[in-house]
């Protein structure tokens, strides 16, 4: 009485995914969102826990922090575990870089934890790992020049009218079109859009406005206007992650793509392709912990599941939009930043963030108040899409301004040019990474 049903761990593991989702949000079907949060729970909406606690055996498909997070709990209750992940590493699309003479670590991924989310505080105190919080000054580029920003408080102002914009449910460009005007927030307007395309990674025309109220409620219980990183890099979750697999006898398959999941009520086929060939693995249940855009049927799934998976599933993985985004780590000889000052005046030497109208990277960010000469670029959707020629040509000129620590770094740093980070055969509108 097991079966396929699990996508993700209804309570703990589930939440244990979604703080990992949590930058792309939405997920009303109308307005294909990207809110994992919605989608998981959508799609565990039949899914009993107990069923998995009752069997003997599971399969895990895919190895990042969710499969992994899963993993551990599962193994823990004392059920045999198999993960069966496409790639050579764990860790999915959190990546870190260990650059030599660097001070600080280079993230390929996901860099910051938003809020003080317990999932990742707890287990990283557990591992004795540092989480530093993001402290400094936000700068923003206008037309006159680098000026503190003093829009947030404004932004979050017009955020909050969302509140009587959310039924019936609609987009956040409609909702910005039908809130009334008011004298001179035109520039409130654009930051706001600019905030939900940019942090949110999302689509203003197709993020839900419900979703992004959630999203804002949940950033309230745990501090979410707070962001932090792990001192020696977010691979150290995964690391840890990994070392309670094996504590708990979890088998880990590297290198392992499935492709075909068959499922009856009371037993599961997995398989696929692995170095050695053809395999395949029957268990009690399959837990999938794949990015969901990779199962959409109407666009050659990445894994076939036979029978076809319920109607209510696949509304909710097309419900769930993934968005590209793209972030450019460029590293200086010196954080020539410090030497500058802003319109009024002040040093930027803490600078943080820095805000700008460009299209192609919009938002840049320090390691503040890590000391480092990295800088780091960031864009989504259609510009991160475009922006491969312009990204090459940033790499290039930071290297030939004598920026770049060295031609080795620059090799290092092209090596990842447009790493895959959905898995190994697709990149799919996923969440595109590129440091
Ligand atoms: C550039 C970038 C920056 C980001 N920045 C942040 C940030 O600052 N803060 C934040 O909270 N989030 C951030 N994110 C998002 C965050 O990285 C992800 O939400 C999180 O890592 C997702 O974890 P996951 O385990 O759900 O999925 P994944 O990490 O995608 O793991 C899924 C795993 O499944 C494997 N897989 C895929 N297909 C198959 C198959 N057929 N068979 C077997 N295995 C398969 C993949 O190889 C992968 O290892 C960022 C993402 C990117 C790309």
């Amino acid at each position: 009485m097991n079966g396929v049903a699990a996508f993700v761990h209804r309570d703990r593991l589930h939440r244990i995914a979604s703080s990992f989702n949590g930058r792309t949000r939405g997920s009303e079907p109308r307005y294909r969102g990207s809110n994992p949060w919605e989608a998981t729970n959508f799609l565990s909406s039949s899914y009993r826990p107990h069923r998995i606690l009752m069997s003997k055996s599971v399969l895990i498909v895919g190895a990042g922090a969710a499969g992994l997070a899963c993993s551990a709990d599962i193994a823990r209750e004392g059920i045999s575990v198999i993960v069966l992940e496409a790639r050579d590493r764990v860790g999915g699309r959190i990546l870190t870089e260990h650059v030599p003479g660097l001070p600080v670590a280079l993230e390929l991924g996901a860099e910051f934890i938003h809020g003080k989310a317990p999932q990742i505080f707890g287990q990283m105190k557990q591992a004795g790992q540092e989480i530093v919080e993001s402290k400094g000054d936000d700068w923003c580029r206008e037309e006159g020049g680098l000026c503190a920003c003093d829009f947030f408080e404004k932004v979050e102002q017009l955020l909050a009218k969302m509140k009587g914009f959310a039924s019936p449910d609609r987009s956040f460009s409609d909702f910005l079109k039908q809130l009334p005007r008011g004298e001179g927030d035109e520039a409130i307007r654009l930051r706001a859009l600019e905030y939900v395309s940019g942090f949110n990674a999302a689509d203003p025309a197709r993020i839900s406005v419900c979703s992004l109220l959630k999203d804002m409620e949940r950033q309230e219980e745990i501090a979410g206007d707070h962001t932090f990183r792990l001192r020696h890099g977010y691979s150290g979750l995964v690391t840890w992650q990994q070392q309670e697999c094996a504590r708990k006898g979890v088998d880990l398959r590297l290198a392992h793509a499935v492709e075909r999941i068959d499922y009856r009520s009371d037993r599961v086929v997995v398989s696929g392709t692995s170095e050695e060939g053809k395999f395949g693995r029957e268990a009690d249940a399959v837990i999938v912990t794949v990015p969901v855009s990779l199962l959409d049927s109407e666009d050659k799934p990445s894994i076939t599941f036979d029978p076809v998976l319920p109607t209510a599933k696949l509304d909710a993985i097309r419900g769930t939009a993934f968005g590209p985004v793209m972030r450019v780590s460029l590293i200086f000889e010196q954080p020539f930043w410090k030497e500058m000052k802003g319109t009024d005046g002040r040093s930027l030497s803490n600078m943080r963030f820095l805000f700008s109208h460009d299209q192609s990277f919009p938002t840049w960010w320090t390691t503040q108040p890590l000391e480092s000469p990295v800088l780091v670029a960031w864009c989504v959707g259609a510009a991160a899409t475009a922006n491969r020629g312009v990204a090459s040509g940033l790499y290039l000129a930071s290297y030939f301004l004598g920026g770049l620590v060295g031609s080795f770094v620059l090799g290092q740093v092209f090596v990842r040019f447009g790493w895959p980070t959905c898995g190994t055969r697709s990149r799919r509108g996923c969440t595109a990474g590129m440091s």
